[in-house]
């Protein structure tokens, strides 16, 4: 039976609600307006509303990575929080990229109406945003030799709001959450944890090896080679607090090279984050050795310089 700990986040809001989520919303609005921009003209040279999928996913997950970062920096240990706060400053952007799209199109109909005026005029919006998917807004461009194609309006452009709808909601919430989770925070410290080794076996055949690796013992690597180049492997990364180097966490993950005739890479987690308990501690530090990736100097180190080269 496995009775191994696993860790849990505490929930602890840290300084999300205070810097966090404003912060968030912020970086939504701008990254709206950027989208806004970015989409009219894209939209209008390509001819199709699904290069802003294109642009929507990079720019949308853009959004998630500074949600994370902004996660760890107020120190937030709440999942519900960091997720809503994705999703918040998700909505916020594709609010303020609807107006800036309508905006610029009123511009390029020759009746400029500025974008804080429509943002502060949901209704207005509402109603214009179901015009548009109505008449169209853009031609397909069907060659360079026939010209302009017909306006893409109704289902397409509808189907496409929706997915774009989706994507910027969705994919700051998803990715920050993701992210996130990967993190270890010290409650006794108030610190996040930091990358502290990293072990590599190669993988056994043996189907008990496995089981027990998937219970978080780490006694089962013992006796296990280093890793072939481009072989399958076990890995476990451990996660250590700097400050009190005694929280700490390992997952084990099995990691499969080019199964296929692509150069895929498959990495499978065998476990949850588990706390670092004295057993685990006492047999990672046995595997710690060839095969393993010392810890980082600490900041600060200078550096040791090689010694000279003997006469
Ligand atoms: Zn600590």
């Amino acid at each position: 039976m496995n009775m191994r700990p696993v860790y849990r986040s505490s929930g602890n809001l840290g300084r999300g609600p205070a810097v966090m989520l404003p912060l968030s919303l912020l970086l939504g609005a701008v990254t709206g307006l950027v989208y806004g921009y970015s989409c009219f003209y894209c939209i209008a040279w390509v001819g199709s509303q699904k290069i802003s999928m294109l642009l929507a996913t990079f720019i949308f997950l853009g959004l998630g990575l500074g949600v994370y970062k902004l996660a760890i920096l107020s120190k937030c240990r709440s999942l519900f929080l960091v997720g809503l706060t994705g999703f918040l400053s998700g909505s916020a952007a594709l609010y303020v990229a609807w107006s800036v799209f309508t905006s610029v199109l009123l511009d390029s109909y020759g009746t400029p109406v500025p974008v804080h005026t429509v943002m502060s005029n949901p209704a207005a919006l509402w109603d214009f945003v179901q015009e548009v998917g109505e008449k169209g807004w853009y031609t397909t461009k069907k060659s360079y030799q026939s010209g302009p194609g017909e306006a893409e309006k109704g289902f397409i452009l509808w189907a496409a709001w929706t997915m774009e709808a989706l994507i910027a909601t969705l994919a700051p919430a998803i990715l920050s959450v993701i992210m996130w989770r990967g993190k270890v925070f010290c409650e006794a410290c108030g610190y996040w944890c930091a990358d502290a080794a990293t072990v590599v076996r190669q993988a056994s055949s043996d189907p008990g090896t496995e089981a027990r690796l998937k219970t978080g013992d780490l006694q089962a690597l013992a006796g296990l080679p280093l890793p072939k180049p481009s072989g399958s492997m076990y890995k476990v990364d451990q996660t250590l607090c700097k400050a009190c180097g005694n929280t700490g966490t390992y997952k084990i993950s099995k990691i499969t090279y080019g199964t296929g005739k692509k150069d895929d890479v498959k990495t499978e987690h065998l476990t949850p984050l588990y706390l670092l308990d004295a057993d685990s501690a006492a047999a990672l530090g046995a595997l710690l050795g060839p095969g393993a990736t010392p810890p980082p100097p600490a900041p600060g180190v200078p550096p040791v310089p090689p010694a000279p080269p003997a006469v």
